[in-house]
């Protein structure tokens, strides 16, 4: 950050007490002789100008780089105990889109051991260089030896940008590998630009999800960042698989400080991410009733449980349950949520669904903004009502007359917004009416 630089020696006391009669914010305080600039110091720069040499502005020094010196937006592999992360591919497609505006070639990073395999898959995955760390040394992930063989890559191949999952592993890796560039790290970008210049526009949202912050590294190179699983699209590959590079594995920068003993396997919990159905219940579910009765919609759809950060909050799920900007990133084939009001947060962690059914009692939620199927009714009525035509189709019953939620309302009219619902439930006296903004008019 820029500062001031006061010369002392040339001060007086006169002098002093007068500068310090200057600063309109009261910044500059005089002691006998010797000025000093306190916290609310504005850089307005009054001072500087006034004291004919006595104050001068600090400049930051600002590092020069040559932009030139570093090419390729580079992908780290996400690879662990033989199989590739699907964010790998994700950021591979990605990588090849920005790759157009500046011609730059797409590397990929593969650390592991027993990798030929997976070098092939990242090879025909977008690729057009894998380079390959393979050594017992990095059989299992551990943080140092793998962030050697990470910063050895960035030193030899000098990729502009690095793209890295924001997975256990890529989380752990990136700052690591970072910092040892003295370089920048945006973490959990939901959008990525590049620029002509090559700076890599880093967008992610802030202050609490009310606004897109742009971030750029345009004094550093390589600049660093993250992304979520589910974000980017996998590319359509090149038809010709990209060139493998064998790399030696780097001798340690610094002894490694931890030793790995034993490696034990965690059961398996199936990832709300990976999820193809997904049934998300919010603070609306406020009886043990409507909770089993969602229980009984995911079993149903062959579907997961997710919720909002209420429910986490309060003990009921696990935070991997968690839809949005501090949970999970989902994009099911279809998301039913059931008493979420749709908040920044929430909303954030679902763009990528493709259909989403929401249930709220309130024709104003937020939710029915990203919902293709809004139903505006109570739980109470309304989930009973699902779960018995799902079940009643499964069974194999005459469905051919009912195709609507019938909870005692108007359904809505056909192809109506959120909007339109919103306003034709305001005026509707029933406790439930089902619209949608897709082809049909009803959930069933
Ligand atoms: C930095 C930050 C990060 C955050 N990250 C997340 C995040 O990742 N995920 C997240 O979910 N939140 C997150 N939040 C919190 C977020 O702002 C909201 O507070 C939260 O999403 C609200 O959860 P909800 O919709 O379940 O509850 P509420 O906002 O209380 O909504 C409950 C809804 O249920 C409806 N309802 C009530 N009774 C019934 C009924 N009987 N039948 C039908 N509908 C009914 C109501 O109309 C209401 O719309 C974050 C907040 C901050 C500040
Ligand atoms: S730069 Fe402005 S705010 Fe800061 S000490 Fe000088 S006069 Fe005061």
């Amino acid at each position: 950050m820029a500062g001031l630089h006061i010369y002392q020696e040339k001060l007086t006391p006169e002098l002093a007490a007068r500068l310090s009669s200057v600063c309109p914010f009261g910044a500059l305080k005089a002691d006998g002789a010797h000025l000093s600039v306190e916290a609310g110091c504005r850089m307005c720069r009054l001072c500087v100008k006034k004291s004919d040499g006595v104050i001068v502005e600090e400049k930051d020094e600002r590092p020069e780089i040559d932009k030139n010196e570093w090419r390729g937006i580079a992908v780290l592999a996400d690879y662990s105990h033989g199989s590739l992360h699907p964010v790998t591919f994700e950021l591979l497609g990605k990588a090849r889109e920005l790759a157009k505006v500046t011609g730059h070639p797409v590397y990929a990073v593969l650390m592991g051991h027993g990798t030929e395999q997976a070098a092939k898959n990242v090879a025909a995955g977008g690729a057009d260089r894998v380079f390959v760390y393979d050594s017992p040394a990095l059989a299992e992930f551990s943080a140092e030896p793998y962030a050697d063989a990470f910063a050895d890559f960035i030193r030899k191949v000098k990729p502009s940008s690095v793209l890295v999952g924001a997975t256990n592993l890529g989380r752990s890796l990136a700052p690591r590998v970072a910092a040892r560039f003295r370089t920048g790290l945006t973490a959990d970008c939901t959008a990525l630009e590049m620029r002509g210049n090559t700076d890599l526009v880093q967008i992610r949202p802030a202050f609490g999800g009310n606004v897109m912050a742009q971030i750029i590294t345009p004094n550093h190179r390589p600049q660093f960042c993250t992304v979520r699983y589910k974000i980017f699209s996998a590319c359509e590959c090149p038809p010709a698989p990209g060139e493998i590079i064998p790399m030696a594995m780097p001798a340690a920068e610094r002894p490694y400080g931890i030793e790995i003993r034993r490696v034990t396997a965690v059961p398996a919990e199936v990832d709300i991410s990976e999820a193809d159905v997904l049934v998300a219940v919010g603070r609306g579910v406020k009886s043990e009733e409507d909770m089993a009765l969602a229980t009984r919609l995911a079993e149903l759809l062959g579907g997961q449980l997710a919720c909002s950060r209420p429910l986490v909050e309060a003990g009921i799920f696990d935070a991997k349950h968690q839809i949005g900007l501090s949970g999970r990133t989902v994009k099911p084939k279809l998301l039913i949520t059931l008493g979420i009001s749709g908040a920044v947060q929430f909303a954030a962690g679902i763009q990528g669904a493709e259909c989403v059914v929401a249930v709220n009692s309130d024709p104003n939620a937020s939710i029915f903004d990203s919902a293709h199927y809004c139903v505006v009714g109570d739980l109470s009525k309304v989930l009973p009502e699902l779960v018995r035509k799902i079940e009643a189709v499964r069974d194999g019953a005459d469905m051919s007359t009912e195709t609507g939620v019938d909870t005692g309302a108007d359904t809505g009219t056909e192809k109506q917004s959120g909007q339109a619902v919103r306003q034709s439930a305001a005026a509707a006296e029933g406790s439930g009416q089902a619209s949608g903004r897709g082809e049909a008019d009803h959930v069933s």
